[in-house]
């Protein structure tokens, strides 16, 4: 079998859940949630557990998102390492970050205990490629550990030029769009794939929303449109960004399997129980390319990929080639809570890439918060990031 070239676009490897049956769409809902991923499936979730009605709009298919087109890491903190992190925010608020993610694994460990077709924790890798990031990654154990959080340096690894390694016990990996069909199960019925949102206004009852199939009135809207969110809310602090990844053929077993981030980040890579290795970034080969929301491949980040996969697991046949639209934010962290000056506008967004390792409990906390029985930690609250924004 060929290898498919590096200038084509296919489907992501992860399987794609059932397409959902037409419903009609109701005309009033209590909140509605604009987006099937992780953030919009799991907040229809939280919000049954508090009786409130929901209606999640999706344009496309459940997980056609970047729920869909991701690696499946669940892991600790930022895309930062710990001691970047807590240079950046300081120690108390580096550790406030990392508890919060650790209660998100924690959320979706819950719910997928004992489904090891789509959840393991076995750790994952921080693999410096020069001495500056290993020294940097020497300094995070350090403080990780005196912090509470799992974390071992080595000063080997098997990775081709590596300079050690950190690993980090308490990650975990998924198959993401089983992720979201787990979440998605006791709300399928809320659920209407194919409908397109298309405005949202305030207005003195609640929120109306225009869609492709009539209009709905509720109580509340929230976006769960993640790197989408800035074309129905201009103006929103979003940053959308692609991200490049490919999956082989199996290959035989790597020493490592689990979960691995290197260069800071800009590599990563695991090797799925079958022997098929899914790996991406390179974004730093060309940054500005990678700005927007269309999903496009750009050849010679593919073609970075692939050489770094022969370099990991040998001589191999791509299978898969896909991208998928991430979401910064100007201090990379979250916007979770009311949009500012959009009464009954709630945004819950802008992962900076680490979606499976906030999202479940960014809409966990919204639910309560929409169900006046919680609080949203004020690192997260949407003003922050709005201020300065008309
Ligand atoms: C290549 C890549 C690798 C990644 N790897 C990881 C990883 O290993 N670990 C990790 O934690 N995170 C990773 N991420 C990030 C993670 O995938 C995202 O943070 C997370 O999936 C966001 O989920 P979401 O539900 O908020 O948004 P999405 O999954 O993007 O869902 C938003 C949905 O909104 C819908 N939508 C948009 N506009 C409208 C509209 N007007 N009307 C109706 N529907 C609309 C879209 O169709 C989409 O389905 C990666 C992302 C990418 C792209």
């Amino acid at each position: 079998m060929e290898s498919i070239p590096a200038s084509t676009l296919t489907a992501p490897v992860w399987p794609i859940p059932a397409r959902l049956p037409v419903r009609p769409l109701p005309r009033r809902a209590e909140v509605v949630i604009i987006g099937a991923g992780i953030t919009g499936v799991s907040l229809a979730h939280w919000l049954t557990l508090h009786d409130i009605d929901s209606v999640v709009l999706e344009r496309d298919h459940m997980t056609a998102g970047a729920s869909g087109r991701n690696a499946g890491f669940v892991l600790l903190g930022t895309a930062q390492n710990y001691a970047a992190a807590v240079a950046r925010f300081g120690r108390n608020f580096a550790r406030q970050i990392w508890e919060f993610t650790r209660d998100n694994h924690v959320d979706l460990r819950h719910w997928l205990e004992g489904r090891q077709d789509c959840y393991r924790q076995r750790g994952s890798w921080l693999i410096p490629l020069d001495t500056t990031e290993a020294l940097e990654l020497q300094a995070a154990e350090a403080l990780m550990r005196e912090d509470g959080f799992l974390a071992t340096w080595h000063a080997k690894t098997t990775v081709p030029g590596s300079q050690g390694g950190l690993h980090v016990a308490e990650d975990g990996e998924v198959i993401p769009t089983r992720v979201v069909e787990a979440f998605a199960q006791p709300v399928l019925e809320r659920v209407h794939e194919g409908v397109s949102v298309l405005s949202i206004e305030s207005s003195a009852n609640g929120v109306r929303i225009s869609t492709s199939a009539g209009e709905i009135e509720a109580v509340a809207a929230v976006l769960a449109t993640n790197g989408f969110t800035p074309s129905l809310l201009p103006g929103a602090p979003i940053i959308p960004f692609r991200g490049q990844m490919l999956a082989t053929e199996p290959l035989p077993r790597l020493s490592s399997p689990e979960p691995a981030y290197a260069e800071h980040g800009f590599r990563y890579w695991r090797q799925l129980e079958d022997g098929r290795l899914v790996i991406g970034g390179f974004r730093n080969l060309a940054e500005p390319d990678e700005m927007g929301d269309e999903l496009r491949i750009h050849p010679q980040i593919q073609t970075a990929i692939d050489a770094y996969a022969t370099e990991l697991g040998g001589s191999h046949v791509v299978a898969h080639r896909w991208t998928g639209i991430m979401a910064g934010t100007p201090d990379d962290l979250p916007l979770v809570g009311a949009v500012p000056g959009r009464l009954g506008i709630y945004l819950c967004a802008g992962y900076n890439g680490h979606g499976f390792g906030f999202a479940t409990r960014c809409a966990h906390m919204l639910a309560d918060t929409l169900a006046g029985s919680g609080e949203i930690p004020s690192f997260l609250h949407p003003e922050r990031a709005f201020a300065g924004v008309s």
